[in-house]
């Protein structure tokens, strides 16, 4: 066998052009959504409105494993696919661990993470439905980014809602979304009614992500040629950042290398469960038994710390009622959280399979994140995501782990993406005012309480 090369590329011919969709492989099936008004399960009437025919059939197929990608998506996807999956020498070395480190690095495009994956197919099925302009809130601002690369390309019209603050404190990533035709409005904005009435309450206000996703549904519901997306936790965007998982078990089995653990960061849960999704479908029948791990932050924790219930996908509690781990909608991390991740549930999709036992979760504390970050900066070359150094920090401390026991494990993380818009919070991990905060039980409770009476 050949050494492993420091990048493991696929040729063009090796690309998987079949998105995973792990679903039609479960045991048991997520629970359907509800629909909050008439509290029976959603049928694709009560999706219609608000989302495009396509994805809300991919959204409810749980019989076909493999869904096959469109040319037109396969031909966005080679601008900046294969990503490479990356054998970390350099921080195994710094490490001194007989475990073997791969990474799945998805930052090599302008929005700099995987969410382009998920934009990409997501505004080519908008335009094949005849469908003219998009809307979407965007707080980071990396969701943002890819639907204003995807919405240039296809062309259609695209309105960004960012959370105010945000758009203050992110001015170069609203100058990016710009660049390529979004139109960006900080909200709450006087463009929508229920921005206007937000404002008259609260003139000062600097916005939140429940606020900015009602102001986008709000303009989708009000133009049947416009329609609102999101950039993860629906089982669609799951499926979509199924690619990832595809391409890395490709090139593990061209050079026949058996995982024997896989990483992700959770947020909405989308590249991990994209990740994941073929490994988990080899497990689910006895063929592979590799241990999955989850990675959330301390000041966020919806899969350590939180219920499985039915809850609204979004603050302002518009979306259907989704069966999935959750600190209520009404949750907000702490203002000092700055290594995003900051969604209170976690798609319905990945929270079944933590709840049937075939992975595991933990959170880490947010200083413990950047310094992996930093060592991964150091070793590696690419600054990370802040997100993707919570799975950062798990392989350190796995491979950590194998130093002490000698065992040589194969580790597989998701490295989601590149942090260049997040000086603000390197700068405060360097200067050494950054600081942890785990929310008490009372804190939770408070969440808890905003969980609607569903079961
Ligand atoms: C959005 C984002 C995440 C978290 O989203 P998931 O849906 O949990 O994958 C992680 N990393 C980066 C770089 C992101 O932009």
């Amino acid at each position: 066998m050949d050494k492993i090369p420091y990048k493991i590329y696929l040729t063009e011919k090796e690309l998987p052009d079949t998105w995973f969709n792990v679903r039609a492989a479960m045991k048991e099936l997520p629970e359907s959504f509800i629909n909050p008004k008439t509290l029976k399960p959603c049928m694709a009437d009560d999706l219609r409105p608000v989302f495009c025919e396509e994805l809300i059939a991919q959204e409810l197929n749980v019989t076909d494993r493999h869904i096959t990608i469109p040319g037109e998506i396969m031909d966005f996807y080679k601008m900046y696919r294969p990503s490479p999956l990356v054998r970390a020498y350099n921080l195994e070395k710094e490490l001194d661990t007989p475990a073997k480190i791969y990474y799945k690095f998805e930052g090599n495009n302008t929005s700099g993470s995987h969410k382009l994956n998920s934009a990409a197919a997501q505004v080519y099925y908008a335009k094949k439905q005849g469908l003219t302009h998009l809307t979407t809130e965007t707080g980071a601002g990396q969701w943002g980014t890819a639907l204003a690369m995807a919405s240039a390309f296809f062309g259609l019209d695209l309105t960004v809602f960012m959370v105010k603050v945000s758009a203050q404190q992110k001015p170069h990533r609203k100058a990016l979304i710009q660049t390529y035709g979004g139109k960006v409005i900080a909200s709450p904005s006087d463009t929508t009614e229920v921005g206007r009435k937000i404002l008259a309450e609260n003139p000062h206000t600097g916005g939140s992500l429940g606020c900015a996703i009602s102001e986008a549904v709000e303009v989708a519901l009000k133009n049947d040629k416009c329609r609102y997306v999101l950039g993860s936790v629906l089982n669609h965007v799951v499926l979509h950042q199924s690619i990832i998982g595809m391409e890395t078990k490709t090139a593990l089995e061209k050079y026949d290398i058996k995982p024997d653990i896989i990483i992700g960061c959770a947020g909405g849960g989308s590249n991990l469960g994209g990740l994941i999704s073929p490994f988990i479908a080899d497990k689910i029948e006895g063929k592979n038994n590799i241990e999955f791990i989850a990675v959330e932050p301390a000041s966020c924790p919806s899969l350590t710390r939180g219920k499985y219930a039915y809850d609204f996908g979004d603050t302002g509690k518009m979306t259907p009622l989704m069966k999935m781990y959750t600190l209520g909608s009404g949750f907000m991390p702490s203002p000092n959280h700055s290594g995003g991740l900051r969604y209170h549930g976690m798609s319905p999709v990945v929270s079944k399979l933590y709840h049937d036992g075939y992975m595991t979760a933990r959170s880490v504390e947010q200083t413990k994140v950047f310094e992996a970050a930093k060592i991964f900066a150091r070793t590696e070359g690419t600054l990370p995501a802040p997100e993707s150094s919570h799975a950062i920090r798990a392989a350190i401390d796995e491979a950590i782990k194998c130093r002490e026991t000698g065992e040589s494990k194969n580790i597989v993380f998701g490295c989601t993406g590149t942090g260049y818009f997040d000086m603000t919070a390197y700068t405060a991990y360097n200067e050494g005012t950054m600081a942890d905060y785990i929310p008490t039980d009372e804190d939770l409770q408070k969440g808890f309480a905003s969980l609607p009476n569903v079961n």
